[in-house]
């Protein structure tokens, strides 16, 4: 368990955000203890279910806010991140897509792709 709150970003792709709901659910004891920043389209989805949480939503992914998140990563201000990626369709904001994750590779932050490794981060919380 993390004493200090944690800032932790969320995003999904439109195939992959009933994933991320359905995670954020299963991990809610979790990230109600922590600080969230979202891109607009998944944190609506992220609010509508669990309306309690404390989490920011940013400019939908397509219209700036994968950039926003990088820009909390080049601020050291992201502790994490949770960013569900569609790999087989094409993103129309693709180079945003790579720049966010090479922005959190840059960072050395906790940062997971898939469910399962979401999973085992929160794990090792
Ligand atoms: P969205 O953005 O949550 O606004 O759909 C996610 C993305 O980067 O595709």
């Amino acid at each position: 368990m993390t004493a200090t709150p944690l800032t932790i970003g969320l995003v999904a792709h439109d195939d992959k955000k009933a994933a991320l709901v359905a995670w954020a659910v299963a991990h809610q004891a979790f990230l109600r203890r922590h600080r969230l920043y979202a891109t607009g389209t998944t944190g609506g989805r992220v609010l509508d279910a669990l309306p309690d949480l404390n989490l920011t939503r940013l400019k939908s992914g397509p219209l700036g806010g994968d950039q926003q998140l990088g820009a909390l990563l080049a601020e050291s201000k992201l502790d994490m991140l949770v960013f569900f990626v569609d790999p087989l369709s094409p993103q129309p904001h693709d180079v945003d897509v790579k720049a966010l994750i090479r922005m959190a590779t840059l960072a050395d932050i906790p940062f997971a792709c898939n469910v399962a490794t979401a999973d085992l981060i929160v794990a090792g919380r």
